[in-house]
């Protein structure tokens, strides 16, 4: 692989991930990466950290998050960089974010708790402020109902499992609203994840862009590469820039930093859009 590539999209163990941030720094920089973006789920808890890590292996660090959208019927992962974490807009939002998550977790578990031995208060003192399905993956594990997560989430923890409860709603487009509004760029994160039922057409894309969106995650392990040729074209025709990134989780996920990454020229080009772009 050529010099100067990045991984924008990872996650730590301030959400879903398995590793700490300075775990993944020193990852990032064994492939011989020059910088990585920490997306953790609707959370900046670990962006210091990730700062001090990447310049103690002077590597580049990316500030970032991954917000849970709908547009529609459509989920839509987004991945916000470079914005003001103060933003008071954007803080409130996620806080509300993140006690909805809570909420429909708990909901989760009460369900599966009539069938097997987890316990809420135990899948809390183990996870963290964004709390999420891989969680509740981890407690199945423990108690040996499951392999591991991917198992947990074929299964039991599947949207089409009786135990599942949908996500609160926030919208992509007031996503892409409030992050650009914090000085951030968006970037529709893994648009053709096999787990997605469909994918994002022209027309709705095109209201993303109409209120900022940047960029699409092109090269994603999830990507069904069957959707990639369409999408190129329309990121093409919108001056879209795309982005490669691993989504690593972990241990939580097969996905290795660096399976897929951006090169250094995008970044600085989606940089260039960002008013906290470290
Ligand atoms: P939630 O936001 O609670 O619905 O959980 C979704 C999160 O679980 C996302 O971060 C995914 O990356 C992760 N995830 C989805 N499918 C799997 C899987 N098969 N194994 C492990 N993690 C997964
Ligand atoms: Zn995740
Ligand atoms: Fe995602
Ligand atoms: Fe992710």
């Amino acid at each position: 692989m050529s010099l100067e590539q990045y991984d924008l999209h990872t996650h730590s163990r301030y959400s879903d991930g398995t590793t700490s941030v300075s775990e993944i720094a020193r990852l990032v920089k064994a492939q011989g990466l020059k910088g990585f973006a920490l997306t953790d789920h609707d959370t900046m808890r670990g962006w210091e950290e990730g700062r001090s890590a990447a310049s103690e292996l002077q590597l580049d660090f990316v500030p970032g998050v991954e917000l849970t959208t709908r547009l529609g019927s459509l989920g839509v992962h987004l991945l916000g960089y470079g914005f003001d974490s103060a933003d008071p807009r954007l803080t409130l939002r996620l806080r509300q974010i993140r006690e909805a998550r809570s909420h429909r977790a708990e909901e989760m578990v009460q369900r599966l708790a009539q069938d097997f031995p987890i316990d809420w208060e135990e899948i809390v003192a183990n996870s963290s402020e964004s709390i999420g399905r891989p969680h509740i993956a981890d407690a199945l594990v423990r108690q040996g109902i499951v392999r591991d997560r991917g198992a947990a989430f074929a299964t039991l923890l599947s949207h089409t499992s009786k135990y599942y409860v949908p996500n609160d709603m926030f919208d992509t487009v007031e996503a892409v609203e409030i992050v650009t509004g914090a000085g951030g760029v968006t970037v529709v994160a893994h648009p053709a994840a096999i787990r997605n039922d469909e994918v994002l057409d022209r027309r709705e894309i095109a209201l993303l862009v109409d209120a900022g969106l940047r960029g699409i995650e092109l090269r994603h392990p999830e990507n069904n590469p069957q959707h990639i040729p369409a999408l190129e074209q329309i990121a093409k025709d919108m001056d879209l820039l795309i982005t490669g990134s691993s989504d690593f989780h972990g241990a939580g996920k097969a996905n290795r930093i660096g399976d897929e990454t951006t090169d250094a020229a995008t970044v600085y080009k989606l940089r260039e859009a960002m008013r906290f772009p470290n």
